[in-house]
C-alpha cells in the first residue's frame, strides 16, 4: 500500500533539503498548528479516550487490539505493535500515500490556509511537458482532485440548467430522489454530448489535462461520461476521487466508473463514506449495498450507517476500510444468487479481516432502493437485523446444494467449497472448538469419511491459507530501520534519545558535536533535522521536529529513537556516557590515520595534539 517510506530510504540529504525547502518552515508549522491531530485521524481510525491519550486501530498493520496511540498534547501518534509514528503530516502521508509537500498542501487545504510556495527552480518534468502520458506516480492526487472537483461544479450545473437538465431532474424525481439529496450527493450531469466537458475546459489547457489524467476524457477531445446521471464519489475526508455514471438513454454500459489512478481505485473505495462515517462509528455496524441510488435512498430514509460498493464486489480492501470504523459489517443483496456469489467472497477475503460479516437479501428481487420505497425505513432495519452470519448463510445454501446436486463432482465441488469455507474461518479465529466439532461432524455424516480424515484436510487447507497470509502481511508499510552496529553507532543514538525528551542539554552538548560526526545515515538525518530545530528554538516540542522530517521513515525513526530514550530516563548520566565513546571514537580514528603516516616529527606532532585535546575536550557531565 504505502511505500513512501521505503521509496525515500535511498533518497540523497540534497534532495530532501531541497523539498523541505519548499515551504517556509513558519508555514509548515502553522499548517501542522492549525490540524488537530485527533480530528485528522478521527477521519481515518474510531478513535476512543484511555487516560490521556487516545487510542484506536492501527491502519498500518493488520490490527487486533488497539495498538495505536495519539497525544492530543503533543499532537503525536504512535503504534506500538508496526512503529509507526510521527506528527499530523505523517500520518496523512501513511494513509493518503503522499509525499511531504503533497501532506502539506492536502491538510493546508483541510484548514484553509493558503499556501504560498517559496520561489524556487521547479524541478524538470520530463515526460508531461513532452505532451507524453505522465508515470501515475508523477501525478499528483491533490491536482487531480481540484480537476475531479472542476468537472463535479460543471456536471451539477448542467443538472440545475432549467433546460439543459430537465429530463435528467425529471428521472430523479420519477425515483424519488429529493432535491436535498441531490444537493447532499452532489448528483450532476453529463449531457449528451460527445464534448461538452472538452469544450467548457478549452480555455484551460492545464484543466484539459487534468481532466485527461483524471479519465474524463477519451484521448484528447472527447468525454468519457456522454449522457448520463453523474454520482461524485469522494473519500472519507471529501475529497473528490472520482465519478460513477449511469445512463440516461442505455447506451452502453448501465453503470460506469471513472478509471484507476492515483487517487481512484475502486476495490478500495466506498459510496457514502464519507456520509456515513460518523453513523457508522456510533453504531459499530456499516451497511453495505450495491448501488448508488440504493445508498441514497437509504440515507434519505435515515439509514445513515448505509455506503456502496462501487458496481463491485466487496473486495478485502473494503473490508479493511471498513474494519476502521465499524465492528460489524452487513452487505445487503439483491437476489438470493447474488447473495450466494458475495458469500462466498466475502469469506474468503473478509473473514481474513476479523470482522463480522452478515449477509441479508431483499425479498422478491427488488433492489434495496425499491424496497425501502416500497416497504419503508422500519421494514429495511428488520432485513438488517435479521441478516444471517455469513457462516450459517454459507452452511444452509451448501446444505441445499449438495441435497440438489446428482453428480458425483457436483456433490464433491459442494462439499471442497465448505472445507474451504471451514479452514478460512480457522485461519481468521472465527470459529470455536465446540462449532468446528459441529461442523466436522455434519460433514462427515453427509460424505462418509470419518472425523480424522476431515480433520487431516483442514489442517491441510489452514497451513495453505496461513502460508499465503504471511506472505501478503511481510513488509508492509513499515520499513525496518538499520541503526548501525557497535557502541559508535549507540553512543549516536544515545544523543538523539536523550535530546529528543530533554532538548534543554543541547546547550551543553553543542560545542562538542556536530551533525557530520553521525555516520549511520538515518541517525545523521536525525541529528540534522534536531540540531537545526534546537539551533531556532531550544523548547521546540516534538511535533516540530518531526514538522522538518520529510519521509515516513524518518519520521517513524525520530518517535522510535523518543520513545526508546523515555523508556531509558537517566538524561544526563547516558548522554555523558555517549559524548566520552564519541570521543573515544574520534581519536580511534585520528590515530588509525596517524600510524599510517611515515614522518615521525608529524606522527609526533599530531599525537600531541590529540592527547592535549582530549583533557580540554572531555568534560564530565556531572
Ligand atoms: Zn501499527
Amino acid at each position: 500500500m504505502n511505500n513512501n517510506g521505503k521509496l525515500l530510504v535511498g533518497i540523497k540529504k540534497d534532495s530532501i533539503a531541497y523539498m523541505a525547502g519548499m515551504f517556509d518552515n513558519s508555514m509548515v508549522l502553522q499548517v501542522q498548528q492549525a490540524n488537530d491531530i485527533i480530528d485528522v485521524i478521527g477521519e481515518h481510525v474510531s478513535l476512543k479516550k484511555k487516560g490521556r491519550e487516545m487510542v484506536g486501530l492501527c491502519p498500518f498493520h493488520d490490527d487486533h487490539r488497539p495498538s495505536m496511540n495519539v497525544n492530543p498534547v503533543k499532537q503525536i501518534f504512535k503504534c506500538f505493535a508496526c512503529g509507526a509514528g510521527g506528527d499530523v503530516f505523517k500520518f496523512i502521508q501513511m494513509r493518503e500515500n503522499l509525499t511531504f509537500p503533497q501532506a502539506i498542501e492536502r491538510l493546508a487545504e483541510r484548514a484553509g490556509i493558503k499556501l504560498e510556495r517559496r520561489q524556487m527552480p521547479r524541478r524538470p518534468r520530463s515526460g508531461a511537458e513532452a505532451g507524453q502520458t505522465e508515470h501515475v506516480e508523477d501525478i499528483d492526487p491533490n491536482r487531480l482532485a481540484k480537476a475531479n472537483v472542476w468537472a463535479a461544479q460543471y456536471f451539477q450545473r448542467n443538472l440545475r440548467d432549467t433546460k439543459l437538465g430537465k429530463y435528467a431532474r425529471d428521472y430523479l424525481a420519477e425515483r424519488q430522489i429529493s432535491p436535498e439529496s441531490i444537493e447532499k450527493w452532489q448528483l450532476g450531469l453529463a449531457i449528451d454530448s460527445p464534448d461538452g466537458l472538452v469544450r467548457e475546459s478549452k480555455a484551460n489547457k492545464s484543466v484539459l489535462k487534468l481532466l485527461e489524467q483524471a479519465g474524463l476524457l477519451v484521448g484528447h477531445n472527447q468525454d468519457k461520461f456522454v449522457n448520463r446521471l453523474m454520482f461524485t464519489i469522494t473519500d472519507v475526508t471529501g475529497r473528490v476521487i472520482g465519478f460513477g455514471g449511469r445512463t440516461l438513454d442505455d447506451n452502453g454500459a448501465k453503470y460506469l466508473n471513472s478509471p484507476t489512478t492515483v487517487l481512484f481505485d475502486k476495490s478500495n473505495s466506498l459510496y457514502g463514506l464519507e456520509q456515513a462515517r460518523h453513523e457508522i462509528v456510533s453504531t459499530g455496524t456499516a451497511v453495505v449495498v450495491e448501488g448508488y441510488t440504493d445508498c441514497i435512498m437509504a440515507h434519505q430514509f435515515g439509514c445513515g450507517n448505509v455506503v456502496a460498493a462501487l458496481g463491485t464486489s466487496f473486495t478485502a480492501g473494503h473490508g479493511r476500510i471498513l474494519k476502521r470504523y465499524a465492528r460489524k459489517v452487513i452487505l445487503i443483496f439483491d437476489s438470493d444468487v447474488a447473495g450466494i456469489e458475495a458469500a462466498n467472497r466475502a469469506l474468503d477475503v473478509c473473514l481474513a479481516q476479523r470482522i463480522d460479516i452478515k449477509l441479508a437479501t431483499v425479498p422478491e428481487g427488488k433492489d434495496p432502493c425499491d424496497f425501502l420505497l416500497a416497504s419503508g425505513k422500519e421494514a429495511f432495519e428488520q432485513l438488517i437485523a435479521d441478516a444471517v452470519d455469513v457462516f450459517q448463510f454459507k452452511w444452509d445454501r451448501l446444505r441445499e446444494k449438495f441435497a440438489s446436486e446428482d453428480t458425483l463432482a457436483g456433490k464433491n465441488s459442494a462439499i471442497d467449497e465448505y472445507l474451504q469455507a471451514i479452514a478460512t474461518s480457522m485461519q481468521s479465529g472465527k470459529i470455536h472448538d465446540i462449532d468446528l466439532g459441529i461442523r466436522v461432524k455434519q460433514i462427515s455424516k453427509i460424505i462418509g469419511l470419518d472425523d480424522r480424515q476431515i480433520n487431516a484436510e483442514l489442517n491441510k487447507r489452514l497451513k495453505r491459507l496461513q502460508r499465503a497470509s504471511s506472505n501478503e502481511n511481510r513488509g508492509e508499510n513499515v520499513p525496518l530501520v538499520d541503526y548501525g552496529q557497535g557502541s559508535f553507532a549507540g553512543a549516536q543514538r544515545d544523543v538523539l534519545e536523550v535530546l529528543l525528551n530533554e532538548p534543554k542539554l543541547y546547550e551543553t552538548v553543542k560545542q562538542k558535536i556536530t551533525k557530520d560526526m553521525f555516520d549511520v545515515p538515518i541517525l545523521g538525518q536525525v541529528a540534522a533535522i534536531l540540531f537545526e530545530t534546537l539551533d531556532g528554538d531550544i523548547n521546540a516540542p516534538l511535533k516540530e521536529i518531526l514538522a522538518r522530517a520529510e519521509s515516513v521513515e524518518l519520521g517513524n525513526c525520530i518517535m522510535e529513537l523518543a520513545a526508546a530514550g523515555q523508556k531509558k530516563g537517566n538524561f544526563e548520566s547516558i548522554l555523558a556516557g555517549a559524548l566520552v565513546a564519541i570521543e573515544q571514537h574520534r581519536i580511534e580514528k585520528e590515530k588509525l590515520e596517524i600510524g599510517a603516516l611515515q614522518d615521525q616529527t608529524e606522527y609526533l606532532r599530531r599525537w600531541h595534539n590529540i592527547t592535549s585535546k582530549r583533557n580540554s575536550r572531555v568534560v564530565p557531565m556531572e
